[in-house]
Formats: structure tokens, C-alpha cells, sequence
């Protein structure tokens, strides 16, 4: 008998994961088994800010469950479209920031790339979800202004590749613009800002490893994860490769009503992101964007969160509760 050999597949794993992500709401709602009672609001909100879903995410979730903490991250619902005072489309005001287009600098000694626009997934708080993405990635021709920015400036020593998802570039690209990087002598750290690996754990291939852990820059990686249950098997075992590898591994989350709100829930995610290595940073209080005002944790019961992690946990697993403030010097404690 003769066996047809297999052209090998070039295509990367996370990337067919990527490119096969629920986008399609009806399709969502039959693989999670969800009331189609929700459907015409989905649909109508989905026109607003697409779905995107990674099915290793959907995966996570418990079919049947509209409450679910990881469905209510990304399914979209009719109180997107509801206006709430406050809530606006730029509420961090990065648009008048960019001083090279993809390329933030508000705080001193780091510097944020926007190194790809777009997501793995599409987070319905997210405060992106009204950022021009195509304008202010910045395109592999314009590297070379960002690289030029970066080198003027002696007082910047740490670069954070951001997005969007800095992850959704491939490796290749991403090991040359670190090359590039590495050749700029001021800088010392490399910190990369990702949920990528979160919906699609693959994305934690040795060839990330090596150009994120294998140079002269020291190397962090900050997750974002919101609730225990996305530390899936396959994530941690990737994330404590990476800690072996040398990387600094930390988390940020946001505080999200019906996600995380409650002191049992963050106390367990502190847990469990510390069994993979991770420890916790930041936990923000949500961007007030035009369409997320659903998500909100009202100022008292986060103090009372913030209190309560402190009487569960060592001091080194309570995240710093801060927020984002328009103009500010750093990122702003919040008590
Ligand atoms: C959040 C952020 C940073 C990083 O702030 P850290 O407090 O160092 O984590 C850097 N640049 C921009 C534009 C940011 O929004
Ligand atoms: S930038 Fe982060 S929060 Fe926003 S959609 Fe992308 S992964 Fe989600």
C-alpha cells in the first residue's frame, strides 16, 4: 500500500486558529448553545464592533450559560448600543498622542509601539474598540520612523510592543523588528503587551521564546487575563516555559461587572496566575468607552474588592487598582 505524504503545513497553528475565529454570530450561538432569544441584539451590536472569537476560547466556555465570565467578554449584546453619560469613543485621549503614527510616548523612559492594529479576539470593553486601527498601526515602511524617534530619544529605555495584539505578526517579523531594537544601545528592557496567548495558547511557539527571551534585552511579557478559568492546561504550561526561558512574566485584568467583580474570583485568578509563574500587576478600572458602561464596578464596590484582596492575599498577589487618566504622568492609583 502507498501513503500519500503530506505536504508539511506552513502555515503556523495559532495562525489557522486565527484566521478560523468565530466571526459569525449566528455560528457562535449554535457552538455555545445560547437562547436565540439573544440573537437580533447580537447581530445588531456585532455590526457595531464585529464578533471575534478564537474557538480555543469558546472552548473555555460552559455551553448553555449566557452569564458565563468568559462569553460575557466578548458576546455582544443590545446594551452596547444604549448611551450612557461619560462613556465616550477615545476616553484615555491616545488619538492626540501619537507623535510618529504608532507610537505612544506619555510616560517617561517607555515608550508604547503600536506594532499591529489588530486583535486575536474582540474584547466588548475594550477601549480600543473605537481606535482607528489601519491608521495608527504602524506599517513595517514605517518602522523605520518609529526606529529613528527611538534612537533621538536617550531617555528611553524600555520598549513595549503593543497593539491591538503585537502576537497577531508573525514570528519572523517580529524577530526583526527586535533585531532592530537590540541595536539601539539605550535600551535595556523588551516588554511585550498581549491577550493573544490567552485565546490561542499555541502562540507560545520556541520561536516567540527565542527572539523574546533570546537577546540582549531583558524580556517581560504582560498578559491580560481576567478570570481563572483562561488559564487553560495548555496556557500555563506555555507561560511556564517561558519563565524558565528567563522572561518576566506579569498579568494585568480590568475589573468587569458579571466578569470579576467579586472578591472570590479575583482572589482565585491572583492564585492561579501565580501557579503559572505570572505575577499580578495591574488591575484597572474600566475605560469609560462609548458602549461598555454595562461593564462598570461602581467606585465603592471596587474599594471594597481592593480591600478584600488585601486581607486574602500575600502582599506580592494584590494587583495595583488603577486608572487610566487622560494627560496623567503614569497610570493613576485608584484609592
Ligand atoms: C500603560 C502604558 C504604558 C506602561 O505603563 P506602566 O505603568 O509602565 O505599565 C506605557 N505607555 C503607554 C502609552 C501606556 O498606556
Ligand atoms: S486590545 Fe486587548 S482588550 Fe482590546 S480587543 Fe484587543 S485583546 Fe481585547
Amino acid at each position: 500500500m502507498i501513503h500519500r505524504i503530506e505536504p508539511v503545513c506552513q502555515t503556523p497553528l495559532w495562525q489557522q486558529s486565527l484566521a478560523n475565529a468565530f466571526s459569525d454570530v449566528d455560528a457562535f450561538f449554535g457552538f455555545l448553545r445560547l437562547d436565540r432569544e439573544l440573537l437580533p441584539a447580537a447581530r445588531a451590536a456585532a455590526r457595531l464592533f464585529g464578533l471575534k472569537v478564537p474557538r480555543e476560547f469558546a472552548e473555555l466556555m460552559v455551553k448553555g450559560d449566557p452569564d458565563d465570565p468568559l462569553l460575557r467578554q466578548v458576546l455582544p449584546l443590545g446594551a452596547e448600543s444604549l448611551p450612557a453619560a461619560g462613556f465616550v469613543e477615545d476616553p484615555v485621549g491616545d488619538l492626540e498622542k501619537a507623535i510618529v503614527p504608532g507610537v505612544l510616548h506619555k510616560y517617561r523612559g517607555r515608550l508604547l509601539l503600536i506594532a499591529n492594529g489588530s486583535c486575536a479576539v474582540n474584547c466588548r470593553y475594550c477601549f480600543r474598540r473605537h481606535f482607528p486601527y489601519q491608521e495608527a498601526a504602524v506599517l513595517r515602511q514605517r518602522w523605520q520612523q518609529a526606529i529613528d524617534h527611538i534612537s533621538q530619544a536617550q531617555e528611553i529605555d524600555e520598549i513595549i510592543l503593543s497593539g491591538g495584539d503585537p502576537l497577531t505578526l508573525s514570528d519572523a517579523k517580529l524577530a526583526a523588528l527586535v533585531a532592530r531594537l537590540e541595536a539601539i544601545p539605550h535600551l535595556r528592557r523588551l516588554r511585550v503587551h498581549t491577550r493573544l496567548p490567552v485565546v490561542i495558547p499555541s502562540r507560545l511557539t520556541t520561536e516567540l521564546s527565542g527572539w523574546l527571551a533570546g537577546g540582549r534585552l531583558r524580556p517581560v511579557l504582560v498578559l491580560h487575563i481576567n478570570h481563572a478559568r483562561e488559564l487553560s492546561p495548555e496556557l500555563s504550561r506555555g507561560l511556564r516555559r517561558l519563565g524558565q526561558a528567563g522572561v518576566s512574566l506579569l498579568n494585568q485584568s480590568v475589573l468587569l461587572k458579571g466578569v470579576n467583580d467579586n472578591a472570590a474570583t479575583l482572589t482565585e485568578l491572583s492564585l492561579a496566575l501565580f501557579e503559572s509563574g505570572v505575577l499580578p500587576y495591574y488591575l484597572h478600572l474600566l475605560d469609560r468607552v462609548a458602549g461598555a458602561a454595562h461593564f462598570e464596578v461602581e467606585a465603592a464596590e471596587a474599594r471594597r474588592l481592593q480591600q478584600a484582596l488585601q486581607a486574602n492575599l500575600p502582599g506580592y498577589l494584590v494587583p495595583r487598582m488603577v486608572r487610566e487618566v487622560a494627560g496623567a504622568a503614569s497610570k493613576q492609583p485608584v484609592f
